[in-house]
């Protein structure tokens, strides 16, 4: 097999990021006599992400998403394949990446305000503009005057934000998310993906998002990747055509937005030709009588493109 080493160091390529072929093997073993036996985690990944991009990658539990994530923050190494941004290899974490993961992972001897700093005093930024700075980024995530607090003085929600404030002040380009609405209860999850959609289109970064709630992927993503486990692999992309700014009451209840979540949750569980038999049953439920005689004609994909002539 080969390594990520066999890689060329620079690629050329048009793509923000780019997963070229990534494989990821465990070695278990149960104890210490057994013989270690191998996982694939990963098979054969291949993605391309543009500049500016919201990508979200969705699967159920034990698919390989935070295995992906943590290659493509380059703290775990691929068994074999390789990430590219800007066409330069990843070998290790960097500055141009932003990671927020699961659980907040703030530092709890830190007010938010030095949290938030975390990244600045990393890069050397000057004690004056780190104070500008980090105050703009604690007023984007709506944490204006919980500056001085500690994290155990703050919600969940409230940490979470302090979490993205953090990845975002040091200007990363791309900012990597493991499913850090998970810990949240509904309505600040609802809120905190209004706020990130906000940061998202003030800021032009590209997203890699992983959730395994097909709800918040397609409310979120310009595209979903959907992943099936056991190896994880990268059963489809679907394109999230629906329009921006993407609103909560008005989005989640089109029904385009039914349709590609419908589309979705079929790819998780069945067969390419299940999913077609059941979205024909689907469209034919929500159509008009005059576009269901028309829709009987058009292929999977129109389906669930909101543009397509209904
Ligand atoms: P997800 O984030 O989609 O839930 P993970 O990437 O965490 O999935 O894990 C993918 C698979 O690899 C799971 O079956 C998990 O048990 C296994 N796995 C993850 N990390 C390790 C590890 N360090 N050693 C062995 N197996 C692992
Ligand atoms: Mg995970």
């Amino acid at each position: 097999m080969a390594r990520a080493e066999d890689s060329p160091v620079r690629i050329d390529t048009e793509a923000k990021i780019l997963v070229k072929g990534i494989t990821s093997v465990y070695h278990l073993k149960k104890n210490r006599t057994e013989q270690a036996r191998e996982f694939i985690a990963l098979k054969d990944i291949n993605l391309e992400v543009r500049k500016g991009e919201f990508l979200v990658l969705v699967g159920p539990s034990g698919c390989g998403k935070s295995t992906l994530l943590d290659i493509l923050a380059g703290l775990a190494v691929p068994t074999s394949g390789a990430v590219y941004i800007d066409g330069k290899i990843v070998t290790g974490p960097a500055l141009d990446r932003g990671i927020v993961l699961q659980g907040y992972a703030l530092f709890p001897w830190r007010t938010v305000r030095r949290n938030v700093e975390f990244g600045l005093e990393i890069k050397k930024v000057p004690k004056r503009d780190r104070t500008a700075i980090s105050d703009h980024f604690i007023n984007l995530v709506g944490l204006d005057g919980s500056a001085h607090r500690y994290p155990h003085e703050l919600s969940g929600g409230m940490k979470q934000r302090v979490a993205i404030a953090r990845a975002l002040a040091y200007d990363p380009e791309v900012l990597l998310m493991d499913e850090p609405f998970a810990a949240v209860d509904a309505q600040t999850r609802e809120n905190l993906q209004d706020e990130l959609l906000r940061i998202w289109e003030a800021t032009g970064k590209t997203i890699i998002f992983v959730t395994h709630s097909i709800e918040e992927a397609v409310f979120l993503g310009d595209r979903v990747a959907v992943l099936t486990p056991n190896p994880g692999t990268l059963r489809e992309i679907v394109n999230i055509d629906l329009p921006r700014p993407r609103h909560n009451s008005d989005t989640r209840g089109s029904a385009e937005f039914g349709w590609i979540r419908r589309k979705i949750w079929e790819l998780l569980q069945n067969s390419p030709s299940d999913v077609k038999r059941s979205l024909d049953k689907l469209k034919l439920q929500n159509a008009s009588p005059d576009a269901k005689h028309h829709l009987n004609l058009l292929p999977v994909a129109d389906i669930i493109s909101p543009t397509a002539s209904l």
